[in-house]
């Protein structure tokens, strides 16, 4: 917002965005600011963060970025207490990115019930990153769902990266008719191809190299998309063995090739869009990533 705009959050500083803790510090801050773009975060931000919030910016009058480290989506025994927490750190990201109000609640202020109505994601829920993490989306939908109820944002963004949430997400839209439109951005990878993560901070150089076979599994994929889904699969999983036993070896969770409307596998046959998606562990440390992938029509001479 600059300040000569006719509309925007109150209580801005030029020092940098507001910090709001409460729904009703939410609600000021947010009076007569036009138009809402909002970007979910768990915070500990980085560059994939902010490529969401300059596309956030491109299209509202006001940018607000949530930073919530949702413990429903958080099975037990997953990195819930060791995920990175930097408030400070992130509103100055903030800030450099020109957003306008930060909203960061405690788990008290988001649950001070235990939550009993939940957002039930269905069958696409319980695939791949589902069926590693029971209950996973159920979790995300139904702070998702909070949120733009909180925020009521015009609009909100949210990345590739995290294929099958922001299928789920549409899907919550649609199903649910919410009042909202679902911006995607694209991965933001590291120059080496790591794809940019919160938990990246916890890989050591080692763990760092090992962990680049996720992003070359993918190209290779990719690269034999000609050949159909099949090929696909076996490019992607010959690095994958190799990186198996690799030091330190990279502990493969999944690698799927999907359908991107229901994440259930794409048959041999597939034709058109596909998303090929991996998960694995390197260390402590889990990792997610994946590409789009297009399958050709079969040449019909
Ligand atoms: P998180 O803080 O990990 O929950 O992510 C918040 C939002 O940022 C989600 O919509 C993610 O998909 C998105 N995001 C995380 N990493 C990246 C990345 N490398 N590129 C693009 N978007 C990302």
């Amino acid at each position: 917002m600059t300040e000569t705009a006719p509309s925007g959050p109150s209580g801005r500083t030029a020092g940098g965005p507001v910090v709001v803790r409460t729904p009703a510090e939410l609600r000021r801050a947010l009076a007569g600011a036009g138009r809402v773009g909002l970007v979910p975060t768990m915070g500990a931000l980085h560059g994939g963060h902010r490529s969401l919030m300059r596309l956030a910016r491109e299209q509202a009058d006001s940018v607000v970025v949530s930073v919530f480290v949702n413990p429903l989506q958080f099975g037990p025994n997953e990195d819930l207490d060791r995920y990175p927490r930097d408030l400070p750190g992130d509103t100055a990201l903030c800030g450099e990115e020109d957003v306008d109000v930060v909203f960061a609640p405690e788990a008290a202020t988001m649950y001070p019930l235990p939550q009993m109505v939940t957002v039930d994601a269905g069958a696409m829920g319980e695939r791949l990153e589902g069926a590693s993490r029971p209950g996973h989306f159920t979790g995300v939908l139904t702070v998702v769902t909070k949120l733009f109820n909180l925020v009521r944002p015009d609009f909100a963004v949210f990345g590739a990266k995290d294929a099958q949430q922001i299928a789920l997400v549409r899907r919550l839209v649609a199903d649910l008719n919410l009042p909202v439109e679902i911006v995607g951005a694209p991965t933001l990878r590291d120059p080496d191809g790591l794809a940019s993560s919160s938990r990246n901070v916890f890989l050591d150089t080692a763990q760092r190299t090992s962990a680049l076979a996720l992003s070359r599994a993918l190209r290779a994929g990719a690269e034999a998309a000609p050949a159909g889904a099949e090929a696909v699969r076996e490019a992607a999983r010959a690095v994958l063995d190799e990186a198996a036993g690799a030091t330190p070896p990279v502990e493969l969770d999944y690698l799927a090739l999907v359908d991107p409307a229901t994440f259930a596998d794409a048959p041999a046959d597939h034709r058109g869009e596909a998303v090929l998606a991996v998960a694995a562990r390197v260390g402590t440390t889990r990792l997610i990533d994946n590409v789009s992938v297009t399958l050709a029509e079969r040449d019909p001479r």
